[in-house]
C-alpha cells in the first residue's frame, strides 16, 4: 500500500492486534510511531461476546489513559488472526478464536466509537507493517510468513498487499506440503503449518519423548510432557540437546520446502520470517535457506533473501495503522 501523501497532519490511529491468546492495542501517531500501549488477555474460549466485551474495554481504558476522544482518532484498525472478509468487515472464522463466524466487527465497533474502522488480517497487516517500517523497506515484491501456533503469511507485489479475488490471499500455512500427511484444522491434508510451524515442532517433541528418547526437555517441564513449548525447544537446543535440536532442525527445514514453493511461485525478493518461533533466530533460518538453496529455481533463489521480521511484537498494531492511513478518509 502506497502512501497518499497530505499535507494535512493526520490524527492518530487507534490500532488492535487481536489474538487467540493475548491482545495489545496501542495509540499510533503518523508518521507510524506507538505512543501509548495496552496488553491484555483475549480467553478466546469465553466466546464471541465475551472477547469483543474485551475488545471494547482495551479501548475505553487506552483513550481514558491518553484522555483522547474517538473523535480524535483519524480511526480504528483490528488486525485479527483468523480469516478476515476486509471488504465487508468481518471476522469469518478462526482457528484460534473459538466460535467466530462471520462476525461483524467492524460493524461493532464502528456504531460505539463513530469512528471510521477497518479488519484485517493479521499476517497481512504484518507484512504491511514491515515493507512499510521494518525489514521490507524499499523492497517491493515480498512475501511476510509468520512461524507461530500456525503459518500466516502476507504477500506485497509490487509495493501493495495482494489480497486475491476474495480477499483471502496469504494463506501460505495451507499450501499443501505431504498429501499423506496429518488433517489439517482447515480440512485440508498435510499443510505446512502441520510441518513447519510452532505447534508442529512441540508435538514432535512430544512425541519422541513419549516414545521413550532422553532430552533435557523432560527434565526442564518435570516430566509434564503436555509443557513442552517452542520456547522450551529452543533453550534445550541452545544447551546442546540432540533431540531439542533434530526437531528443530526438522521444522526448519520443513520451512524451507514451504518456501520453496513461495520463491518458485513468486519469485521475491525477500522472504520475512515473523512470529514467536522466529525467536529462535539463525538455528531456524540458516537451513531454511540452505533448502532453497537446494530446491528452488536457481534465478528466483539468487534473487530472494530470507531475513527475520523487524517488528516483533508490534507488528500487527504498527500494519493496522499503515492500513488505516492508506485508506482514503471516508472509507470503510
Ligand atoms: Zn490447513
Amino acid at each position: 500500500v502506497k502512501f497518499i501523501m497530505k499535507a494535512k497532519r493526520r490524527l492518530p490511529v487507534l490500532a488492535i492486534d487481536l489474538g487467540g491468546t493475548k491482545m495489545i492495542a496501542a495509540i499510533i501517531s503518523q508518521p507510524p510511531k506507538i505512543v501509548a500501549r495496552d496488553y491484555s488477555l483475549t480467553l478466546a474460549d469465553e466466546g464471541v461476546e465475551a472477547v469483543t466485551g474485551r475488545i471494547f474495554s482495551a479501548i475505553d481504558r487506552i483513550l481514558n489513559a491518553q484522555n483522547i476522544t474517538p473523535s480524535q482518532l483519524h480511526g480504528i484498525a483490528v488486525a485479527a488472526a483468523g480469516a478476515v472478509d476486509t471488504e465487508r468487515g468481518l471476522v469469518t472464522s478462526s482457528p484460534n478464536l473459538p466460535g467466530w463466524r462471520d462476525v461483524p466487527l467492524r460493524d461493532m465497533i464502528k456504531e460505539r466509537y463513530k469512528v471510521k474502522t477497518v479488519v484485517i488480517n493479521d499476517a497481512n497487516a504484518e507484512a504491511l507493517g514491515e515493507h512499510q517500517l521494518g525489514a521490507g523497506r524499499g523492497v517491493d515484491n515480498l512475501i511476510l510468513v509468520t512461524v507461530g501456533t500456525g503459518i500466516g503469511g502476507g504477500i506485497i507485489i509490487n509495493g501493495r498487499l495482494y489480497t486475491g479475488s476474495s480477499g483471502s490471499a496469504g494463506e501460505v500455512g495451507h499450501i499443501t506440503i505431504d498429501v499423506n500427511g496429518p488433517r489439517c484444522s482447515c480440512g485440508n491434508i498435510g499443510c505446512w503449518e502441520m510441518f513447519a510451524s510452532g505447534r508442529a515442532m512441540a508435538r514432535e517433541a512430544k512425541a519422541r519423548i513419549r516414545g521413550g528418547e532422553k532430552s533435557i526437555l523432560s527434565e526442564m517441564v518435570k516430566g509434564e510432557i503436555e509443557e513442552i513449548t517452542t520456547e522450551k525447544i529452543d533453550a534445550a537446543a541452545r544447551q546442546g540437546d540432540a533431540l531439542a535440536l533434530e526437531v528443530i532442525s526438522r521444522g526448519a527445514t520443513y520451512l524451507g520446502i514451504g518456501m520453496v514453493s513461495l520463491v518458485n511461485a513468486f519469485n521475491p525478493e525477500m522472504i520475512i520470517v515473523g512470529g514467536g518461533v522466529a525467536k529462535m533466530g539463525e538455528l531456524l533460518l540458516e537451513p531454511a535457506r540452505q533448502v532453497v538453496r537446494e530446491r528452488a529455481f536457481k534465478l528466483a533463489s539468487g534473487a530472494v533473501r530470507i531475513v527475520p521480521a523487524q517488528l516483533g511484537d508490534d507488528g500487527g498494531v504498527l500494519g493496522g495503522a499503515v492500513f488505516a492511513y492508506s485508506l482514503t478518509a471516508g472509507s470503510g
